[in-house]
């Protein structure tokens, strides 16, 4: 994107090319091109691809086959973290020089017990490694958000959403591998493209706290949230990503009925049996799109 087009609703589709597609990433497709297709607005596709030891160019190409398939189709050029990295080290500088990064040397052991425990996807540093002298090399960089004011804004689905100093104090920006950090390269992203709306899945809910807190450090505006529900197996435990794998190869009956099928999830209307097409279904779909059906639903169940 360039300056001068984030004037309407400009959404995103922001996958990560560390396997296929499964029902609950197409969901959330569907649900952020509805979005921005009933806003007459535009839908950029970025891939997620920081972590080359996980990311792989045969999902990236299975993930964009598969879209295009499902109708779901962008004008705009397909971004690639891994091509930005300039960016990102950019934000880093103007975190350091705002003197609030620090090295911390906490273990993946000692802050994955954290994240069990409180199950909100991120852990603070434990050891006040601020104020230890820590090993560079072998350590997370964190940025320090408790000099920070409050900020709180209302997901459309899911209502409140705080970043409390306090509470989320501070947040990984560089991995202790070296890759940079989901939440940095996000807000980085966001920001620069001129994303208006993030829709994206509820798993994410209570992480972008720290990206509101992010977004603050770096004198970031605060597009607006929208979190579907997550798609749960129907035990309610999270979706096995393997056995929900959505095939590309399969006919155009069974790109239908797993489109149908997402909409259903989402409480949408159905879409006539005249429509041929997925392209047709979507059309209908996004003339219909109602986010009051699933609002307040943290997740839906696949049957
Ligand atoms: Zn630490």
């Amino acid at each position: 994107m360039t300056e001068g087009t984030n004037t309407g609703y400009l959404g995103r589709f922001a996958p990560s090319p560390t396997g296929l597609l499964h029902q609950g990433s197409l969901l959330a497709a569907v649900g952020s091109f509805l979005d921005a297709a009933q806003a007459h607005g535009q839908w950029l596709l970025r891939i997620e691809d920081l972590d080359a030891a996980r990311c792989r160019d045969e999902f990236t190409q299975n993930i964009l086959t598969t879209l295009a398939a499902y109708g779901l189709a962008s004008i705009l050029p397909v971004q690639y973290q891994s091509a930005r990295s300039a960016l990102y080290e950019r934000a880093l500088e103007t975190l350091a020089a705002s003197g609030r990064t620090f090295h911390c040397g906490c273990t993946r052991r000692e802050l994955s017990a954290v994240r069990l425990a409180e199950d909100d996807g991120e852990a603070c540093c434990l050891n006040d490694c601020r104020t230890r002298r820590v090993d560079p090399a072998n350590s997370a960089l964190r940025v320090d958000l408790t000099g920070l004011s409050p900020v709180e804004t209302q997901d459309r689905s899911l209502g409140s959403i705080r970043f409390e100093p306090h509470i989320h104090r501070d947040v990984v920006v560089r991995r202790r591998d070296g890759v940079i950090a989901y939440h940095l390269a996000v807000v980085v992203d966001d920001a620069d493209a001129g994303i208006t709306d993030v829709v994206r899945g509820a798993d994410l809910w209570q992480a972008t706290a720290w990206q509101l807190g992010l977004q603050q450090a770096l004198g970031l505006a605060t597009p607006r949230y929208l979190h579907l529900p997550v798609v749960t197996e129907p035990d309610g435990q999270k979706l096995a990503k393997a056995r929900r794998s959505i095939a590309i190869e399969t006919g155009d009956s069974e790109l239908m009925s797993t489109l149908r099928n997402v909409l259903a999830l989402l409480r949408q209307d159905a879409a006539p049996e005249a429509a041929r097409t997925p392209k047709e279904i979507l059309e209908f779909a996004a003339a219909k799109w109602n986010t009051g059906r699933f609002r307040g639903l943290h997740s839906v169940m696949a049957d």
